[in-house]
């Protein structure tokens, strides 16, 4: 087998809370392999977006991981925010529902494409500006050179979450972990952002991550599922099996609740 591009073992997420301590993910074991597509599936609360928010390095304050995210061999729990850096936004990347909230509202997209591709990627003002017109038509978004610059406010739902995937993507990263990308998008939409990130994931041979509810999506776009329940994985394993000889009662579940 080959080596996986992320492993991550015995996780465990807990959070302090009002009445006590939260324990929220409880010793997972994922493994993203090299150019596939993983998606975690599981009913909400059951802590998917907490287990990539650690191997991010990006849990709330009053949250904390233990366990073990190896990117490559090296292992991320417990490296300084500095070092994290150099992984995060970089080698692994990540995409949430709601772009807008991501944006900021007072800059044209064109220069928060830019900013990070100047400070990070040591680019000029000109060369960071080539780079964002190409990001976004990387994206295919139309007319990218005019488009550049547009406030986020002016841009479509699926257009601000075609930027966000173009900001994701600035630095070539290995993994794109995108959560729920396609929730807060109408039917239409979501399938034509899912085909973007289908087709990118072909051309730019990423792996990529995708945490949803949505089964349909699942079968359609992911190579191998991991279904999560109250913090555990209940299963996992290709999905074309999963979803064909499912072992867990949960699985079972979820698929007979299908539309
Ligand atoms: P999912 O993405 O599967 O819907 P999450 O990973 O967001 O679930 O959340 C898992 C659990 O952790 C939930 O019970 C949620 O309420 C809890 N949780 C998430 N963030 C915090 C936090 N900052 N403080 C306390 N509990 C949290
Ligand atoms: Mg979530």
């Amino acid at each position: 087998m080959t080596e996986p591009v992320l492993s991550v073992r015995n996780l465990q997420v807990r959070f302090r809370t009002g009445d006590g301590i939260l324990h929220a993910v409880k010793g997972i074991d994922l493994d993203i392999p090299p150019g596939e597509t993983v998606a975690i599936v599981g009913e909400s609360g059951s802590g998917k977006s907490q287990t990539m928010m650690s191997v991010m390095g990006l849990l709330a304050s009053n949250g904390w991981a233990e366990g073990s995210v190896k990117y490559r061999g090296q292992e991320l729990i417990g490296l300084s925010p500095e070092k994290l850096n150099t992984y995060r936004g970089s080698k692994l990347t990540m995409i949430f529902q709601e772009p807008m909230t991501s944006l900021d509202p007072l800059y044209r997209i064109g220069d928060q494409l830019a900013l990070p591709l100047m400070t990070h990627g040591g680019l000029s003002k000109s060369a960071a500006r080539k780079r964002a017109i190409e990001l976004l038509e990387l994206v295919r978004i139309p007319d990218p050179a005019r488009r550049i610059d547009a406030y986020p406010h002016e841009m479509s739902g699926g257009q601000r979450q075609r930027v966000m995937i173009a900001m994701a993507l600035a630095n070539n990263p290995d993994v794109l972990i995108a959560d729920e990308p396609t929730t807060a998008l109408d039917v239409t939409v979501q399938a034509q952002i899912l085909e973007l990130l289908r087709d990118l994931q072909k051309r730019l041979g990423m792996s990529v991550v995708f945490i949803t509810h949505d089964l349909g999506i699942v079968r359609r776009f992911a190579d191998h599922t991991y279904v999560m329940k109250r913090g555990e994985v209940v299963e996992s394993g290709p999905t074309t099996d999963l979803f064909a000889a499912p072992k867990h009662p949960y699985t079972q579940m979820l698929i007979d609740a299908e539309p």
